[in-house]
């Protein structure tokens, strides 16, 4: 069994506790406007042209984003930040793209991280089938969740798909035995009202393995990817959060007796 990585990154420090190693990848079946990793969102290999400034001259060359691994190659690449995860606390998490629309090979993954003993954390927008995402929750010590807005419409227009299947995952009686941290990006424009975070808060609070809610604000770092894969920025003009709003939220999901961090 074989599966498609698009990027192992080690010395991350953003997803999920101590120094980790992030496995991106790749298929998506979201689509969310502001996404920072578009490259992620298509299954299969894709080919974009990178562009690079020597001098006066400007060198294009052809790059291949994502290829084919089995579980035994991403986990010795994993294994190589083995003494930083032991000395941190860290692990490895699987991050993408939605690491469950590859749940055989995501979960043959993670069980044999497991005979090495790492502490493994799992990423997701938490849109999969149920039976996937129990079946692999299960086997992981850490979920980190992505909660983007909470009206079906809303959800549906700018990410692509229901909101309903997100919900029933973060509520399942699985997810309610695994330690679990929320994930909200702040998209000015989208969810950025006191409405939706008083929803949340009342989502949240209700989940008994909660351990603290991310605010990830938005920024155009991504930028550059959609035009290299040709894709429409449809958050183009779309501002930054300023801090204000920012701390906003923060005052407004900790005034509701949640732990809270900004960027995780
Ligand atoms: S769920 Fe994440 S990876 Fe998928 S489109 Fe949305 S932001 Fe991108």
């Amino acid at each position: 069994m074989e599966g498609y990585v698009f990027d192992i990154r080690h010395y991350s420090v953003h997803d999920g506790p101590g120094i980790r190693t992030a496995v991106f990848m790749k298929g998506c079946p979201l689509h969310c406007h502001w996404c920072h990793n578009p490259e992620s969102q298509e299954m299969m290999p894709v080919e974009v042209v990178k562009s690079k400034s020597i001098g006066e001259k400007l060198i294009q060359m052809p790059e291949i984003i994502g290829k084919k691994m089995s579980p035994e190659q991403v986990v010795q690449e994993v294994l190589k930040s083995r003494v930083f995860f032991e000395e941190s606390g860290g692990g490895v998490t699987f991050t993408g793209g939605e690491p469950l629309m590859q749940p055989d090979f995501l979960l043959d993954t993670i069980k044999l991280m497991k005979q090495y003993n790492v502490h493994v954390a799992l990423d997701t927008c938490g849109y999969a089938q149920p039976a996937h995402y129990n079946e692999v929750i299960s086997a992981v010590d850490l979920v980190l969740f992505d909660l983007k807005h909470t009206d079906s419409e809303w959800h549906r227009e700018n990410t692509g798909v229901a909101l309903e299947p997100v919900l029933r995952n973060l509520k399942s009686k699985a997810q309610a035995e695994k330690p679990i941290v929320i994930r909200v990006p702040l998209i000015p424009g989208f969810n950025m009202f006191e409405p939706v975070y008083s929803e949340m808060a009342d989502i949240l609070n209700e989940l008994p393995g909660l351990q603290q809610i991310d605010l990830l604000p938005y920024h155009h770092i991504a930028s550059h990817k959609y035009t290299r894969l040709g894709l429409e920025n449809k958050m183009k003009g779309v501002k930054e959060p300023d801090k204000e709003e920012v701390d906003l939220a923060f005052d407004f999901f900790k005034a509701k007796g949640l732990k809270v961090t900004i960027g995780g």
